[in-house]
Parts: structure tokens; sequence; C-alpha cells
């Protein structure tokens, strides 16, 4: 008995929490991504975290935070599976150099070539289920690791994605993870985003304008250029069926997206 009313109190309160970020994610629905930060950071100060891929929406949010004068309020991080372009490292450097931050790296437990040896080979070669699992050992179970003691975080997750994620709102309760997640850029379009980069000469990564589309790790199955006319997505697991990485699921309603897209 006890333990139900403890379990119906638990329910009540969460129902509360969403129903208060519900709110919120209404009136921020149109905000400029801006105002959207400025809520995060003032609702959870010390706490808020950017996940960090170094794609365009990462460098946008960056590039804002900065000039607030509000980006020493987070903490910033990218997951790095010991695969990921020479690319995306520079980038790093150069936007790290640029505004006077250092990201934390977040890593799986084992290397990429513990990994291999462990399952002798590359699981990103067994099809899809490989893959995943592949996924889970390098970007979701370190990300939930890291994020178990954070009270928000920031993604450059976007509604124009796919199907699923037309409901995305601007503030949620992330389940999966357990902590408040905000979406500002998540109204944006490819265009904006461009335009922002270079109207403010942020720096961004080069394999951008040789055909890749969304840049994710460097092996043969994980990231291609795309063609002209394809989904910038489609150069991710071609093929495969999948689009996701699983890093944003949160049990409910918006599904997954892969980190190339934070
Ligand atoms: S994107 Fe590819 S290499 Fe990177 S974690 Fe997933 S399956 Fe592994």
């Amino acid at each position: 008995m006890a333990d139900t009313i403890v379990e119906q109190e638990h329910e009540a309160a969460a129902a509360e929490r969403d129903a208060k970020l519900a709110a919120v994610a209404g009136q921020l629905d149109e905000a400029p991504p801006q105002d959207i930060l400025r809520w995060v950071l003032d609702h959870h100060p010390g706490t808020t975290s950017l996940a960090c891929s170094f794609g365009m929406q990462s460098v946008v949010l960056l590039h804002m935070l900065h000039e607030m004068n509000r980006l020493d309020e987070v903490e910033v991080f990218y997951l790095d599976t010991g695969v990921l372009f020479q690319e995306t490292h520079q980038t790093r450097l150069r936007i790290q150099a640029k505004y006077s931050f250092q990201a934390v790296r977040v890593a799986p437990e084992l290397t990429w070539e513990e990994q291999q040896a462990k399952y002798g080979g590359h699981l990103y070669e067994r099809g899809a289920d490989g893959v995943n699992q592949c996924c889970a050992i390098r970007k979701v179970e370190p990300m939930r690791n890291y994020l178990a003691d954070r009270g928000a975080w920031i993604t450059g997750m976007r509604r124009r994605h796919n199907d699923t994620r037309n409901r995305l709102p601007v503030v949620l309760w992330d389940q999966a993870n357990n902590l408040v997640k905000v979406n500002p850029v998540a109204a944006l379009d490819d265009a904006t985003l461009w335009g922002y980069i270079k109207a403010n000469d942020v720096p961004y990564n080069p394999l951008y304008d040789q055909g890749y589309g969304s840049i994710g790790c460097n092996t043969p199955v994980c990231t291609r250029p795309i063609k002209p006319g394809e989904d910038p997505r489609a150069g991710r697991w071609a093929g495969m069926g999948k689009t996701e990485c699983g890093i944003h699921v949160d049990g409910r309603s918006v599904r997954s997206l892969d980190s190339s897209q934070l």
C-alpha cells in the first residue's frame, strides 16, 4: 500500500512537471532561439549542458550564447566515438579558440580498437542490429552517463528532420535521460541556419562544402556525401533503413536523432 501511495505521488509530481514544461513550450514555441536559451539558463543555472557535434546547429547555438555573453554558463560536451572525421576535430579546435571555451569530451568505455577486439570486427558492418549496438555503446550509453547529474541539456534538434519530429516542442522532459531538454532551433530551417552562419562568420565543418549533408562517424557505412536533391540525412547509414542513433529516444512522443544533428 505504501509503495502504491509513493508511486501515485511520483506520478502526480511527474504530471505536474510535464504540464509546467508544456506550458513553457507553448509560450516559447515561436520565440527566437535566444529567448529559449535565456529561459533554460535562468531556470537551470549551473546544471545546463549543450550537446555539440560541431555541426551547423551546434555552431549557431555556440555563437548565440557567445553573443549573449552566457557561453560560460553552459557546459559544452561532445561525443567522441573514436571515429570522428579529422575535419570535425579541426572545427572543434577552431570554434573553441574563437569563442574561448573548452568542450568536455564524452567517450565510450571501450576504445575503438578494444571494441573491434571484443566483438571480433566492426559492428557497423553487421546490418542494422550491429549499427544499433555500436551506436548504443559509443553514443547512447556514454551520453546517458554524462547527463546523469545534469539538470537540463540543449540540443540542435529540429522539426524538419523527419516526420517523427514534427511535433517536437522547444522545451520538454527527457524521459530517457531524466532531465529537461531544450531545442532552441527546432523551428529553423537549413537556409536560416546557413544565413546566420555566413552573416556572422561562424566557423563550420568544411565537409558541408564537400557534399556532406549530415556529418557523423567516419566509416563507409555511417556517413557519406549526398547527391544533388537527396535529403541531407540520406548520407547516414545509407540503405539500412536507419536514420537515428537513438540518443534522443525519450520513450514518448519524440523518437530520436543522431548525434550529428546536435
Ligand atoms: S555512427 Fe557508426 S561508427 Fe558511429 S557509433 Fe554509430 S554505428 Fe558506430
